[in-house]
């Protein structure tokens, strides 16, 4: 039996420790939300309603809990934390409201009767979390999922063990029929051999790399539903803004919040050539120079944490490193003198002007700038991505907004605000690499269910006078 553990990036504490799961526990599991699926899908509306009202019930009597489970697993400041254990609860409510609004049932008068619009679930989900959000995101995918009646078999990242086990223990509180959730513990070995498994969906949050493997994994099988919601190369568009300052606190939540580690980080930075755009950076890195990364629970309250291990740290410093050795102007240095441990690392900003570099997502507070001459030229740099999934422009001047928001290129597109602004109750996705056309958040409820359409008339009608070139 394989052990492994989860540790406090920013002290190096063991948080839980426990064996992985076996093949045979997977299978075990799989089978138990398939035997579970006819019985949960059969249930009234309300039945699966009232079931995550209780499971909200649990969640909220615990939020704290939850809230320092996670600070501790993925380093995260508590205020961020808190944020994400009340988000669970809330998306409770806008998931029964998604649920109805599009894939409630409908029906229209026809002349024979009505036709009727019903949504049936697919069956067995596998739901696999991402270490930056690890209750929110994968609940985000299990909430709509049971509401719809599907069935889940729930991985939680190997870096949020506790996390999981925790949402487990919040659905066991809530009593919900056996086999309807199902936790299973482990790596991507474990993920693995949850894929192997006859499943119905795949609901997976996590890295643009992992979501092209299950797209080719699964290329076979359409009839498993894939809502991959992967990461990005986000651009940040800043023209005809006086404000420099201003400017910088959109730059600075939109690049280095989460240290940089949520999936809407602004990665590049687009300004005009000359003074306009020497002040942006200025200001940008006066206001970095303020931020406190500390650990979670520190007096003073930290704007961030690490990231979520040495390693990650160092993969991102070797990445940034390489786009330095490419020609990019290092403007401001990540590296910490005296750090608290060595998953921690300050904001970088490099200047790429005129360099090539891949197109990469780095999940790191590391920020690209890019200077160009006009406007069109800052929209056709930030659509140079495979990838599509925020975008942002900062501006005084409306017009430009107009012709962004026309021409830009992916799926949460903000306007003086943050890139990581985003909302339970819109739809989350992005385009290219970043997904595949099914956004999560408030559009989750699409993947979840089939739309069935259905004509029916009350009675057997006789309808032989409709048939033409009938020979008598
Ligand atoms: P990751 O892809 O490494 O892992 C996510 C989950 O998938 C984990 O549970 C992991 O064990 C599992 N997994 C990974 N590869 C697997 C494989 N080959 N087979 C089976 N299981 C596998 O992602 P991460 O590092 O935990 O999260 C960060 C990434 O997630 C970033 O790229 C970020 O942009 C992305 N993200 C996207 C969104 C979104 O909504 N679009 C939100 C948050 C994070």
């Amino acid at each position: 039996m394989t052990q492994f553990s989860s540790t406090n990036p920013a002290t190096g504490e063991t948080v839980w420790e426990g064996p992985e799961a076996s093949t045979a526990e997977i299978a075990a599991a799989v089978g138990r939300a398939r035997a579970a699926f006819d019985d949960w899908a059969d249930r009234p509306r309300q039945h699966r309603i009232d079931a995550v009202k209780r499971y909200q019930a649990a969640l909220k009597a615990r939020a704290e809990d939850l809230a320092e489970t996670i600070s501790r697993e993925t380093g995260k400041a508590r205020w961020e934390t808190t944020a994400e254990a009340a988000i669970m609860q809330g998306k409770v409510d806008i998931s029964i409201r998604a649920y109805d609004e599009r894939t409630g049932e409908r029906e229209t008068a026809t002349g024979f009767g009505r036709a009727v619009l019903r949504h049936r679930p697919h069956g067995v989900a596998a739901v696999l979390g991402p270490f930056n959000f690890p209750g929110h995101l994968p609940n985000g995918h299990i909430v709509p999922a049971l509401l719809a009646g599907d069935t889940v078999v729930f991985k939680p990242s190997e870096e949020a063990p506790l996390t999981g086990q925790l949402m487990a223990e919040c659905f066991a509180e809530a009593d919900l029929p056996e086999g309807v959730v199902n936790v299973v513990q482990g790596g991507r070995d474990v993920g693995a051999a949850l894929l192997d498994q006859p499943i119905d969906a795949l609901m997976f949050t996590g890295s643009g790399a992992a979501g092209a493997h299950f797209r080719r994994k699964f290329a076979d099988d359409p009839h498993v539903i894939l809502a991959l919601e992967l990461g990005g190369n986000n651009p940040l568009v800043v023209w005809d803004a006086a404000d420099a300052e201003a400017v910088a606190g959109i730059v600075v939540m939109s690049a280095f919040v989460t240290t940089g580690q949520r999936c809407s980080c602004a990665r590049r930075l687009i300004v005009p050539e000359g003074t306009q755009g020497d002040r942006i950076i200025e200001a940008v890195q006066g206001l970095a120079d303020q931020l406190f990364f500390g650990v979670w629970d520190s007096e003073l309250e930290p704007f961030a944490g690490p990231l979520i291990s040495a390693r990650a740290a160092d993969a991102a410093r070797h990445a940034l490193d390489q786009r330095v050795t490419a020609g990019a102007r290092m403007l401001r240095s990540p590296v910490i003198s005296d750090p608290i441990s060595p998953a921690f690392t300050l904001p970088a900003i490099i200047d790429v002007t005129g360099v090539n570099v891949p197109d990469e997502e780095i999940f790191a507070p590391y920020l690209s700038v890019t200077r160009v001459p006009t406007f069109d030229d800052a929209i056709k740099v930030a659509n140079a991505t495979r990838y599509g999934l925020s975008a942002g422009l900062v501006s005084d001047n409306p017009r430009n907004w107009d012709r962004f928001i026309q021409r830009i290129r992916a799926g949460v597109v903000n306007f003086n605000r943050p890139t990581t602004g985003a909302a339970g109750d819109m739809p989350f996705g992005g385009l290219g690499a970043s997904g595949n056309h099914r956004p999560s958040a408030y559009y989750a409820a699409d993947y979840c269910a089939y739309p069935v359409a259905s004509f029916e008339a009350p009675g057997v009608r006789d309808i032989r006078s409709e048939i033409k070139g009938l020979v008598t």
